[in-house]
């Protein structure tokens, strides 16, 4: 066993001595009657792209888009049905039945216990600390003492379900003292915290696993997909565990639009706003009577001590509210997860908390994608925090800017554009998609007024005057002329273009009028 190389010699032996299934999956330009599928897409057949053929056990494409957003070499990665299939592949690669076993540190993510026990491996436990801190020394003195047969630490941070992060020095002293032992960190709530990421530690210790998924910070949930980071030589004997063919086509074809370079930003803009809801919530939550204590959380749930439990429960099922317990494990405690700031103000009611009746902002989101632009648009008319705009064209993110800052609300704009054909895809469309976002942050309108006129705005060298009719009709007028073609990248020509897309689908009638243009002579300052 031992003049085996690691980490074959920590593999079951079984899983070092067979030869992986080969996998046909991965449809090329071949002529393909080497896997008997079906010579055609599936009805009905428009957008059914390649479902008639298996999919390669690790997509290309997606596996190379997963590589840079986790800043890792591809070989280093296995993509699989969420990280719980990562932490299933773990055991049954590296633990034999009967004989080897894990370390836990409960209270911890419950996935770990039950793939060890259906894979028939052993358990130890280094609890947390009172205050739900890891105990270095515990686990250091557990993983001594069962370091026969010992193969895999799974520690979790930020842990589910205290939110709290592993101090690094826990987890580079194991990786040291312990190099034949498999320690794994789930970083299944990284995105939430604000700290760094165990990844970059990979390169210096080869038995340190790092999980990541999509499910939480990425929406994806519903579509399963997540990844182990790893030492090469653990991904490819992980590779002959997982099935020959996890990730379907529409699987891999959702994880792609939404990790888009231009979904990116949003998902930026989100998570800065789930970060601050966890905050305006833990704050309201001290106001609770049923609350008496919330534990610090580096991730999207607060765990909280809570008393006069029945009346608690009965009020969150009046709402309709689902919250986690865990019985015996955690008694008095409950998880709660960070909703949208909507959801949480009903949840603080049910609470019992008195927050100030505040209407909720009014947002717009709207994802257009097209052969020539995939753009990304997220508004906010009531919160202008938040402005993050790049369309590729310089100019045109400082007109929307301006707009934005102007208008006073928060916009995050981006946009992936055939700019190596020109500009004009990429300014219609933006402005199409920003006008659809508007519309729909306006919703029924209430209490705002229709018209918006007589503006008359003094610049340098021009004046111009606005008005606006939100009347559901688009309409577009624009006087005006330009003394130069190009504005840097921006043909301006193309001006009175954003306002005739942007009123389509705002539903606006828009009328512009630009007097000036050219430096004016006697002008005098
Ligand atoms: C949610 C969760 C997972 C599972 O993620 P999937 O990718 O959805 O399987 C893994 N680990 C922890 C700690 C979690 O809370």
């Amino acid at each position: 066993m031992t003049n085996l190389q690691w980490p074959i010699r920590i593999a079951r032996p079984a899983i070092a001595e067979f030869s992986a299934y080969a996998a046909r999956g991965g449809a090329t330009v071949a002529l393909h009657l080497d896997a008997n599928e079906a010579p055609w897409a599936p009805p009905p057949v428009l957008g059914a792209d390649g479902y008639n053929r298996y999919p390669a056990q690790q997509p290309k494409a997606l596996l190379a888009r997963l590589a840079d957003l986790y800043g890792v070499a591809e070989q280093r990665l296995m993509l699989g049905r969420g990280a719980d299939e990562a932490i299933e592949v773990l055991l049954r690669t590296f633990c034999e039945a009967g004989q080897d076993s894990v370390l836990i540190c409960p209270p911890t993510f419950g996935y770990y216990e039950t793939c060890a026990r259906i894979q028939g491996a052993g358990i130890i436990e280094a609890p947390l600390n009172d205050d739900f801190s890891y105990n270095g020394e515990r686990i250091m003195a557990a993983v001594r003492a069962g370091q026969e047969g010992l193969k895999i630490v799974f520690l979790c941070s930020p842990n589910n379900p205290s939110g709290n992060s592993i101090d690094l020095k826990i987890v580079v002293e194991l990786c040291q003292e312990f190099p034949e032992i498999l320690i794994v960190v789930d970083e299944a709530y990284n995105e939430f915290s604000d700290q760094p990421s165990f990844i970059d530690l990979q390169d210096e210790y080869q038995n340190l696993v790092v999980l990541r998924t999509l499910s939480k910070a990425y929406a994806l949930a519903g579509v399963r997909a997540g990844v182990a980071i790893a030492d090469p030589r653990v991904i490819a004997l992980m590779l002959k565990v997982l099935p020959p063919y996890p990730i379907p086509r529409p699987v891999e074809d959702a994880v792609t639009s939404a990790l888009s370079p231009s979904a990116m930003m949003v998902h930026e803009a989100r998570l800065t706003l789930w970060k601050s809801e966890r905050v305006r919530v833990a704050k309201a939550l001290k106001g609770s009577r049923f609350v008496t204590k919330i534990y610090p959380s580096d991730a999207n749930f607060l765990l909280l001590d809570i008393t006069d439990e029945q009346a608690l429960m009965k009020g969150l099922r009046k709402s309709q509210i689902r919250i986690r317990r865990y019985g015996k494990t955690l008694p008095g405690k409950i998880r709660i997860s960070i909703g949208s700031p909507e959801e949480n103000d009903i949840a603080l009611a049910a609470f019992g908390v008195a927050i100030a009746s505040q209407t909720p902002d009014r947002t717009g989101e709207v994802h257009r994608k097209t052969k020539e632009t995939d753009i990304a648009v997220r508004v906010n008319l009531d919160d202008p925090s938040i402005t993050k705009i790049a369309t590729g064209i310089g100019f045109y993110d400082h007109m929307l800017e301006a707009l934005a800052k102007h208008g006073g609300f928060g916009l995050v704009l981006s946009c992936k554009g055939d700019l190596h054909i020109d500009g004009h895809h990429t300014i219609e469309d933006c402005a199409l998609a920003l006008g659809a976002a508007l519309k729909q942050a306006l919703g029924n309108k209430q209490g705002i007024g229709r018209f918006g006129a007589a503006m008359l705005i003094p610049m340098d060298e021009a004046q111009a005057q606005v008005a606006i009719d939100l009347s559901g009709r688009p309409a577009m007028g624009f006087v005006g002329e330009f003394p130069t073609e190009r504005v840097g990248d921006f043909a301006s020509e193309m001006c009175p273009h954003v306002f005739e897309s942007l009123a389509q689908t705002l539903g606006a009638a828009i009328q512009i009028n630009v007097t000036g243009g050219g430096p004016r002579t006697g002008a005098g300052f």
